[in-house]
């Protein structure tokens, strides 16, 4: 809706009467490319583990859950400690319906008018969204032409905004570029000189091979790393996502979450899924390998690919809009992002079969 739509007896936030609903198109009976989702379903053997604890937790479900999902964060703490090499406890994690609510318990704690949050764009929609919902300011620093972070400039952007929440996502979402960890370390010193919190969004961090952030922890009590079981885990639709910080960052997120925010079903499936991470994570791999694949067909193709970490890659190099080249894959049935960077677009790593339908779609169209 549009400001001239909103119903006269709304009162709703002048600030908000143009904001359209964030949303990639969700469309029935196509190959979906579009949101960075793992193509590859549960394990059986997942399944019917999580079917059968998910039943105990059914009988019970006239109670509230766990407020504080101890459980949860034993397990998320012992899969940071495993994966990240850094010791790490139930203290140091906060887990949401996904990493957007913690992005947004994290604006609500330490956003708001007076406190302004900075990132490096292009880089995920987000973070500007739930700025302006929280009354954040927000400023959007740059990235240079291949998308990488000029650590120089964003030292002294930080060092002269003095923000109170620097976000930094990496590997970067749309771009899929890698922010070394010798380049989080200077950012993180410098948003510590101005007193700021600084996020590092990890996302994608299974897919790359990086340090995590959360080997700075250490040395940098204000950093915040950010985590989700959307992608690698292949666990879009349960809804989870964590950060892993100092113990002051998630009492913080303890004032600002809703009570009972996480449900006993999204737990017990969680902690599960944890139980099995290597399982539920063994098509890594294989996404690597086929991110490479596609990487060749669309260079081929004669468009550029940008070096990605992730599980997406974004191109350029095509003549005319993005959105007819966006339609033209549709039209083939296949549903990647017009992520709204000119002349871009993005189409996530699917099954080998499903990679095999884009690049069949792409040599058509650019034959
Ligand atoms: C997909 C994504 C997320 C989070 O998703 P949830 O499903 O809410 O956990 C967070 N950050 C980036 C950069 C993403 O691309």
């Amino acid at each position: 809706m549009v400001q001239s739509q909103w119903p006269y007896w709304l009162p709703l936030r002048s600030d908000l009467r143009n904001i359209s609903p964030y949303g990639a198109p969700q469309i029935e009976g196509v190959v979906a490319l579009n949101t960075n989702e793992n193509p590859f379903p549960l394990p059986i053997e997942v399944v019917e583990v999580m079917s059968a604890r998910i039943t105990e937790v059914i009988a019970n479900l006239n109670r509230y859950p766990d407020r504080d999902a101890h459980a949860l964060r034993q397990k998320l703490a012992h899969y940071i400690t495993q994966s990240a090499g850094v010791e790490v406890s139930e203290e140091n994690i906060w887990a949401a319906n996904g990493s957007n609510e913690i992005l947004q318990t994290l604006f609500l704690a330490c956003g708001g008018a007076d406190h302004l949050a900075l990132g490096f764009a292009p880089s995920y929609s987000i973070y500007p969204l739930i700025a302006q919902i929280t009354k954040t300011p927000w400023f959007a620093g740059s990235r240079d032409a291949d998308f990488g972070i000029d650590i120089a400039k964003a030292k002294k952007l930080i060092r002269e905004k003095s923000p109170h929440l620097v976000f930094v996502a990496t590997p970067n979402n749309p771009s899929g570029t890698a922010t070394s960890i010798a380049d989080l370390k200077e950012l993180a010193e410098a948003t510590g000189s101005v007193g700021g919190l600084f996020i590092v969004d990890e996302a994608y961090a299974e897919f790359s091979d990086q340090p995590s952030a959360v080997t700075l922890l250490a040395d940098f009590p204000h950093v915040v790393v950010v985590r989700t079981m959307s992608k690698a885990f292949a666990f879009a639709g349960a809804r989870t996502g964590y950060l892993i910080a100092k113990p002051a960052v998630v009492h913080a997120a303890l004032i600002t979450r809703l009570p009972y925010h996480l449900s006993a079903l999204t737990q017990a499936a969680a902690e599960t899924a944890l139980e099995f991470a290597p399982v539920m994570q063994s098509e890594i791999e294989l996404l690597i390998a086929e991110r490479e694949r596609v990487a060749s067909a669309l260079a081929e193709a004669g468009y550029r690919v940008h070096p990605s970490s992730a599980n997406f890659l974004l191109f350029t190099g095509f003549s005319g809009e993005a959105s007819a080249l966006w339609q033209a894959f549709l039209d083939r049935g296949i549903l990647i992002r017009d992520i709204g960077l000119r002349g871009f677009l993005r189409v996530t790593i699917g099954t080998p079969a499903e990679n095999e339908q884009f690049i069949a779609a792409l040599r058509e169209i650019t034959e």
